[in-house]
């Protein structure tokens, strides 16, 4: 099962992502992940893209395709994938077409106001990629990482300014391909609003 999840940012597609990956036993494959990984190591691909993902700007086309073109070419996708936040733009989605077929595309819809609160209030342990939420998903000491104990700390790109950058962002050049999907009938819509496991049941009642 190929499948792409695509919504605003702050919407959960990660959350529900890395749920249904596990369940399916299918690799999660997040592009925002995948740069980030990169800036926190350090390689030159990283350093090209840091001052990017830190305003909220989108990496270029060309360098965003060649990187899922190739994670695609690895044999753990054989039964199937998850594509968490590509394709983000009408050229990435028409260059995906050559080299993956897709079986759905899964739209989590939330409004703006919504999307602010929860990004701004988002906390990660970078080391494991857990999140919490000040408000909604609190750890149980404030600050510190359930599991290790470990410092919180707030995504780069979750500050006020950049949120309103990835918000426009989203509007401009993401979501044209809601339509772009739609008119290929691969699309399937999922109220992001509800608490995470309900998310989830019409996450899965959804799937092909
Ligand atoms: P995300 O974790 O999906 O919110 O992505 C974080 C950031 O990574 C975005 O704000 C972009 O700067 C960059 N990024 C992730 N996916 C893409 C993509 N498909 N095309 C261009 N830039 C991307």
């Amino acid at each position: 099962m190929n499948l792409i999840f695509l919504g605003p940012p702050g919407a959960g597609k990660g959350t529900m992502a890395s749920r249904l990956a596990q369940d399916k036993g299918i690799p999660h494959i997040s592009t925002g992940d995948i740069f980030r990984e990169n800036i926190n190591n350090g390689t030159d691909l990283g350093k090209k893209v840091k001052s990017i993902l830190d305003s909220g700007d989108l990496v270029p086309d060309e360098l965003t395709v060649e990187l899922v073109k190739d994670r695609l070419n690895q044999g753990d996708v054989s039964n199937g994938f998850i594509l968490d936040g590509f394709p983000r733009t009408i050229p990435q989605a028409e260059a995906l077409e050559d080299f993956a077929s897709i079986d759905a595309v899964i739209l989590f819809t939330l409004p703006d106001e919504e999307i602010v609160k929860r990004l701004s209030g988002r906390r990660v342990h970078k080391p494991s990629g857990r999140t919490y939420h000040i408000l909604f998903s609190p750890p149980k000491v404030p600050g510190k990482d359930d599991v290790t104990g470990e410092e919180l700390i707030q995504r780069g790109d979750d500050s006020e300014e950049s949120i309103r950058n990835r918000l426009d962002v989203y509007r401009k050049q993401t979501q044209p391909l809601v339509d772009f999907y739609r008119k290929k009938n691969l699309l399937k819509e999922v109220d992001a609003g509800p608490a995470p496991d309900e998310v989830y049941e019409k996450l899965t009642a959804n799937l092909p």
